[in-house]
This record gives C-alpha cells, sequence and structure tokens, in this order.
C-alpha cells in the first residue's frame, strides 16, 4: 500500500455512517409524523363521503384527534430515543458502565451478565415515563384506558420478573456459547434462538399470558356453533375457543389465533364480543384463519429465522472487530471477554440502519391483509366484514383518512378505504 492513499479509519467510518444514518432516519421520522398529522387535521372536518353513511362526525373527528395525539406523543419517543442511544453508544454511557461494573466486579461471566441486567433495568427507567404518559394521559384522555395504577405496577412486576426468569438463564446460554463454542458460535446460538422462540410459541399462549389476563371457555352456545361451524367448513381445528378479559385494561377489541401443535387455539377479546354481531365475529375470525390459509404466519416465521441467521452471522464477523466497538463509543476490555457489549451494541446499532428496510416488511404484510380480507370474504361476507371492520376502526378510533406516504412507510394494516374498496371490488377511492 502506498503512503498517499491511507486506508480510511475503519472506526471513524463507522461512527460516520452510524451518525448519518442516524440523523436521516430521524428526518424521515419526523418528516412523516408532520405530514400524517398535517393530513389527518386538514380531513378532520368531515367524513369521507364513502362512510358519510356510517361513520359520524364526532367518531370521525375523535380518530383524528387521538391519531394526531399519538403522533406527537410519537415525536417526544423518537428524539428521546435518539438522545438516549448517543447517550449510550457515542457518549460513552455504554464504555462507562463497563468500566464501573469491572471494578465492582471483576471480569467473568457475573460481569457480563449485570452488564445486560443493568443495561435492561436502566433502559426500562428510562422509559417508564413515557410508558405511564401513554396509558394514563394519552390513551385515558380518549377513553380506552381502562387499568389502574395498582393493575399498571402490578403488570410491570410481573413482566420484569419474568423477564429476568426467562432472560437472564438465555443470555447466560448466549454469553456461555460465544466464549466457548469457537469461531462458529452464532451458529450455534442461532439454532439455540430459534429453539427457544419455537418454545416460547408453544408456551406463551399457554402458560404466559394466564398470567396477565383471564381466559375463559366461550360460552355463548350460538356463537360457539357458529364458529365452529365456520372452523370445519375452512378445514381448520382448535383445541379451544376463549374468552379474553382485555376489557380489564382497554377497550380496544381484538381477536386472534395462537399457537400451533396442540396449543393451537382461538381467543375473543371481550370487547370484540360486546361490540359486534355474530356474523361479524364470523367474518374476523375467517380473516384470522385466511392468515393460516395463505401461510402468512409460517412465512413471517421463517424469514424471521433468516434473518436472525443473517443478523448472527454479522454479529460474529463484528465482535471480532476492533473498529466496531470504538467507531460506536465504547473502549473493549483488553484482558475480559467483550460478548455482552458486542451483544448491547448490535441491539442497538442495528435498528438504525434496519429502519430504511421496514416499509418492505409493512408493504408485505399488508399485501396479506388483503389476501386475508379476501379468504374472509370467499368464507363468509363482504358486507360483515366491513361492518365488523368499520366498527373496529371506529372503537379503536384508527383514522379514515391517514396520510398515504405515511401508510406505506409504517402501516401494517391498509387503510379502511383501501380495505372496503378491495372487498366490494372496486378501486380505491382517493382519500
Ligand atoms: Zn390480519
Amino acid at each position: 500500500m502506498s503512503a498517499s492513499t491511507p486506508m480510511p479509519d475503519p472506526s471513524f467510518a463507522l461512527t460516520l455512517l452510524f451518525t448519518a444514518a442516524l440523523t436521516l432516519g430521524l428526518l424521515i421520522k419526523f418528516w412523516l409524523s408532520a405530514r400524517q398529522i398535517r393530513h389527518v387535521a386538514s380531513h378532520r372536518d368531515a367524513v369521507p363521503a364513502a362512510f358519510a353513511q356510517t361513520i359520524s362526525l364526532t367518531a370521525h373527528q375523535k380518530a383524528a384527534d387521538y391519531t394526531i395525539a399519538k403522533a406527537r406523543l410519537g415525536l417526544l419517543e423518537m428524539a428521546l430515543g435518539a438522545a438516549v442511544l448517543l447517550g449510550w453508544t457515542l457518549l460513552g454511557g455504554l464504555s462507562t458502565l463497563n468500566q464501573l461494573l469491572l471494578a465492582w466486579l471483576g471480569q467473568g461471566m457475573g460481569q457480563q451478565l449485570g452488564l445486560l441486567g443493568a443495561f435492561v433495568v436502566i433502559g426500562g427507567l428510562i422509559d417508564l415515563p413515557l410508558s405511564w404518559h401513554q396509558t394514563f394521559v394519552l390513551e385515558q384522555r380518549f377513553g380506552f384506558n381502562k387499568m389502574t395504577l395498582r393493575l399498571w405496577l402490578a403488570d410491570l412486576l410481573k413482566s420484569s420478573l419474568i423477564g429476568a426468569l426467562i432472560g437472564l438463564p438465555i443470555a447466560a446460554l448466549i454469553l456461555w456459547m460465544m466464549g466457548a463454542t469457537g469461531s462458529l458460535w452464532w451458529l450455534w446460538a442461532w439454532l439455540f434462538w430459534m429453539g427457544f422462540n419455537l418454545l416460547l410459541l408453544v408456551i406463551y399462549p399457554t402458560l404466559i399470558a394466564p398470567m396477565f389476563n383471564k381466559f375463559v371457555p366461550l360460552e355463548d352456545e350460538t356463537l360457539k356453533a357458529r364458529v365452529t361451524a365456520l372452523m370445519q367448513r375452512c378445514g381448520f381445528h382448535a383445541k379451544g375457543l376463549f374468552v379474553m378479559d382485555g376489557s380489564k385494561r382497554s377497550a380496544h377489541a381484538n381477536a386472534y389465533f395462537t399457537g400451533f401443535g396442540a396449543a393451537k387455539r382461538v381467543v375473543f377479546y371481550d370487547t370484540l364480543l360486546s361490540k359486534l354481531s355474530a356474523e361479524e365475529v364470523d367474518a374476523v375470525l375467517a380473516h384470522e384463519l385466511g392468515h393460516f390459509k395463505h401461510k402468512h404466519i409460517i412465512k413471517r416465521i421463517v424469514s424471521m429465522f433468516a434473518m436472525s441467521l443473517v443478523g448472527f452471522a454479522l454479529l460474529g464477523y463484528l465482535a471480532q472487530q476492533s473498529w466496531f466497538y470504538t467507531g460506536l463509543g465504547v473502549q473493549p476490555n483488553l484482558f475480559a471477554a467483550n460478548d455482552a457489549l458486542a451483544l448491547l451494541l448490535f441491539m442497538l446499532a442495528m435498528p438504525v440502519f434496519s429502519f430504511f428496510i421496514a416499509p418492505l416488511f409493512a408493504q408485505l404484510s399488508r399485501k396479506h391483509e388483503f389476501e386475508a380480507d379476501a379468504y374472509a370474504v370467499g368464507q363468509t361476507s363482504a358486507q360483515d366484514l366491513s361492518t365488523a371492520l368499520l366498527k373496529l376502526y371506529e372503537d379503536n378510533a384508527s383514522t379514515l383518512t391517514p396520510d398515504p406516504l405515511y401508510v406505506r412507510f409504517y402501516y401494517s394494516h391498509p387503510g379502511a378505504s383501501e380495505r372496503l374498496s378491495r372487498m366490494h371490488g372496486i378501486a380505491p377511492a382517493s382519500v
């Protein structure tokens, strides 16, 4: 190599790239939110013509106000998130925490687990005020919150305990693999991670969800007969139909089809059953079954596994590069393992870059929603599905007039007008 063309310093290059991606990402996020707020506000005065018969002006305006309030809170979250991210990385937060714990605990597994644990606890504490605000100010203001402070605290305590009980052993195992299984550790860690996620699919609905909500078998015989008939018609067999006390926390309504193998079950929120007719519940369930018929769930799981393999391989490489640490504001340990640092830096830095491909996944998800709608229309009726969806959109105060570009970037579900137009086989009306 000649002296006149020096190698660019990879550490400095990473710092630049990271800063540029973070800044660009933030600018795009702020721009999109501003567009969404403007668009919704400018359509606040009138219900779109297609919904004039079914949605009242009051409901339309509530949806507009709720959407705008959420977007404003989102702006604050983004700004805080970026500041915290910079604090951990380039401003030296993670490096300092690591040094403190080294001085206190010495090197070894205890220190590494301590670092992961301290990071999660500090991050959780920073997020706490916003999470409280979201439930007790935002959701409360629009009449959605049903939680008491006591329940909120109990949830927090419970989920922290479960998180620690499950998370610490998993973290210890992955750290152990990083140190003990050689240069292909990332492959072993990925296999283990896959196995854990499959296990979670089975134990979440049967063991974890019941710690937070009550699940009682569906008792309404008419509805039960209808739903069973629908499932038979569609070639499904579920191990149970359950009603969940969603109203304990929120007025938002939902239904889902969960688990696989012996744990497969259909769960209706009590809030859903109280708002929809039996025909409409059928149509909503048929939509969920459509996701299974089109293998959306399995496709999502397979693509998640493929992406995590790429992620683990990348982490396997980056963890060996000193510029990966210094470029993100961390002094790697010279005499102790850097595995916990590598994991944390990777988790912090990845979303900054993956943000730019998020619209691809949102688009795929919207395509799946259209397919599930089409399936539901074939099995039940377009009329029932559309009245059900409109009730849900209204009850959740989802705006009928989102900014089209914001939808393209973020929405996992298409807007109501697009869905209804497709269902009834007409071209989408421009909103
Ligand atoms: Zn869906």
